[in-house]
């Protein structure tokens, strides 16, 4: 037997063993050294008393994967289960046989009980390093997704990889599109995503599912940086992947290259050929030009990642989208990230779960399996999953069952009790609490002047001790893409002369965001100080009590300018405060004048009714502006 086949009988490493020898005074020059019958014999006994150590302590961990019910797990633990029920009634745990327990009843029950082993708590589905036997990992193709301006080029550039070198040339058909696709190259394969842009692209973070590798970030080569080409930046470092620059229509007479290198270096993605660190590379989607070179260089990048998956285990991925089709039901595209997707599998997505009545590939194809980073479309779900839901596979439908109807359960709870988030009052208790180390946050404002000067600001703030880290600064409204980033990055949104639109304002009340607005720059500073001091005061703030939109201008001799209003959220009082919003600008700051329904003066007017209405000393509305009414109220300090 040679050496490295006795290392895998023992479970252990060649080395050891042959350390072992030589402390025998037995020579062995390299693990495929064979080892006579006697030697054989001395080593295995010299590791059955020593070396496996190792093993025994890791048999002390007693794994149970959750959820289980009460009788497998009492079947785990090698008791009677009116034995656990007992023992766990006199911890005041009271369950029945049946009960489904999840992991953090588990947690629980395992907090109470006096077990002699260890318990590590698995949830089904779960990926664990350890789990995951290293020598079955494998190399994997990256998964790729484009990003940037609109209309610097993202699906043609798609369009012109596609067509390249994924339609079937020679049969010139028509391959469905299934929002993701495969390309293989000679030195090796790269699934694209094709998600519409950097805001799905947090979105799908936000439901549990990171599907992206590298980021392709697109610039026009005419136009150059953009503000959605500074966001998709921001989401993609939020995200910590790393980006591939495209520099695309390099065809154009009016491209720029050198000038968007420029733009691009004081982003901090200095180009590779200038000394930085990012893979720049010029294209275009219409002569083809360059993307031979941009494989090439996703290919290099991805090298570095040393990406790998294990083939052999139970499928594990991500929902890339998901519709109802007429003829088939319901069609979910999935990217595989680990094990082998076999037809006939019971996969559970979110609370749905189906078995496997087809695999589809990015060409239309029917196929049996799918391995890593592999796009494929799978039919045979019972609901319809969303994007960035992760889904796995299960070993029977008995588990896929209990596996869902926790999930639902849980879900209806979490309607109930919103996610506490991060918020300027809360968080120096969630610093106490070992939950932050540093306070993120997302800084819009008016003008690009006051944005620079409250981001120097807020950053001369951090300390040794905690650091605040702006993840995304820009101009303009704050819109739901910010929310969406915030909620994922546990982050607080400083708006600056501006407002949230009302998509964004209710995806924030959702996410449990916190947007702070300020129309001084130094008590946004204060406020953001005292936050990591812990001392923040009782603030006055605004309660916003009603938002109007104003959809017809009547002019009145003597009045002035009433707006036709239709008052989409609160109430209305006469003599209210206002601010005046025009594109989530506050452009005017008063009282209101006069309250109007059908030209009879009223007192107030409630949600969901059309009103007139007319400002103190301000005439200049206009149709699409948004009024919105405010009481000051003083808030103490939350301690939650
Ligand atoms: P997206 O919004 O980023 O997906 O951009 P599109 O792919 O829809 O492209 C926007 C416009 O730019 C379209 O009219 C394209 O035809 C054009 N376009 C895209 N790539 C190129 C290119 O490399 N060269 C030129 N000249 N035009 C391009
Ligand atoms: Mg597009």
């Amino acid at each position: 037997m040679r050496i490295h086949q006795l290392a895998k009988k023992l479970n252990l490493d060649s080395k050891e063993i042959i350390e072992k020898l030589k402390g025998l005074g037995v020579k062995a020059k390299s693990h495929m050294s064979s080892l006579d019958e006697d030697t054989l014999e001395i080593i295995k006994e010299e590791f059955k008393k020593n070396v496996p150590r190792k093993q025994k302590e890791k048999q002390k961990e007693k794994r149970i994967k959750a959820p289980l019910t009460v009788k497998e797990l009492a079947a785990a633990l090698d008791i009677k289960a009116n034995e656990l029920i007992k023992k766990l009634m006199t911890a005041n745990i009271f369950v029945t046989v049946n009960q489904l327990l999840d992991k953090s009843n588990l947690k629980e029950i395992f907090g109470h009980l006096d077990y002699p082993l260890k318990i590590k708590v698995i949830e089904q589905g779960e990926l664990l390093e350890e789990e995951e036997e290293k020598s079955k990992l494998t190399p994997r193709p990256p998964v790729v997704t484009l990003m940037g301006h609109v209309d610097h080029g993202k699906t043609s550039l798609l369009d012109a990889i596609r067509n390249a070198y994924v339609v079937g040339k020679e049969k010139g058909g028509i391959t469905q599109h299934i929002g993701a696709y495969r390309v293989i190259l000679e030195k090796g394969t790269i699934a694209f995503l094709d998600t519409p842009g950097h805001q799905a692209f947090t979105a799908m973070r936000a439901r549990g599912a990171n599907a992206s590798d590298i980021v392709i970030l697109v610039i026009a080569a005419n136009e150059g940086i953009k503000p959605q080409t500074i966001e998709a930046i921001d989401h993609a470092r939020a995200a910590n992947v790393p980006i591939v620059v495209a520099i695309n229509k390099i065809d154009l007479g009016d491209s720029n290259i050198e000038g968007v290198k420029k733009d691009l270096q004081k982003l901090d993605l200095t180009p590779e050929e200038w000394g930085g660190k990012t893979i720049v590379v010029g294209v275009s989607a219409k002569t083809k030009q360059g993307i031979d070179e941009l494989l090439e260089m996703l290919l290099l990048e991805a090298e570095m990642l040393e990406l790998k998956a294990d083939p052999s285990r139970l499928a594990r991925g991500v929902v890339i989208e998901g519709r109802i089709s007429a003829g088939r039901g319901i069609v979910a595209t999935v990217l595989v990230q680990t094990g082998t997707l076999k037809l006939g599998d019971i996969v559970v997505v979110d609370c749905y779960y189906g078995k496997l009545r087809a695999i589809i590939d990015d060409q239309g194809r029917g196929i049996k399996e799918a391995g890593p980073a592999m796009p494929v479309e799978i039919l045979g779900l019972s609901g319809l999953p969303q994007a960035g839901d992760p889904f796995y596979v299960v070993t029977d439908e008995k588990k896929a069952k209990q596996i869902c109807w926790l999930k639902q359960e849980k879900k209806g709870k979490e309607r109930l009790t919103p996610k506490p988030k991060v918020s300027l009052e809360n968080f120096s208790q969630q610093i106490e609490q070992k939950k932050l180390k540093e306070l993120k946050l997302i800084v819009k404002a008016d003008v690009q002047g006051s944005l620079e000067a409250l981001a120097e600001c807020f950053n001369k703030l951090s300390t040794p001790k905690i650091k605040i880290n702006i993840i995304h600064q820009t101009t303009g409204g704050i819109n739901e893409s910010d929310i969406i980033l915030a909620a994922v990055s546990n982050a607080v949104v400083i708006g600056f002369h501006i407002r949230a639109g009302l998509k964004a304002e209710e995806l924030a009340r959702q996410e449990g965001v916190e947007i702070k607005l300020y129309d001084v720059i130094y008590e946004a500073i204060a406020d953001v100080k005292a936050s990591l001091e812990g001392l923040l005061e009782p603030i006055v703030k605004e309660v916003v009590t009603g938002k109007a939109e104003v959809r017809q201008l009547f002019k009145v001799s003597k009045v002035g300018t009433i707006a036709g209003c239709f008052l989409h959220k609160g109430k209305i009082i006469r003599n209210d405060l206002v601010h005046l919003i025009r594109n989530d600008v506050v452009i005017y700051e008063g009282k209101i004048k006069s309250l109007k329904r059908f030209k009879e003066d009223v007192r107030e007017v409630e949600e969901g009714f059309e009103c007139g209405i007319g400002l103190q000393n301000y005439d200049d509305l206009k149709v699409g502006d948004f009024i919105e009414t405010y009481e000051k109220e003083e808030i103490a300090q939350k301690l939650e």
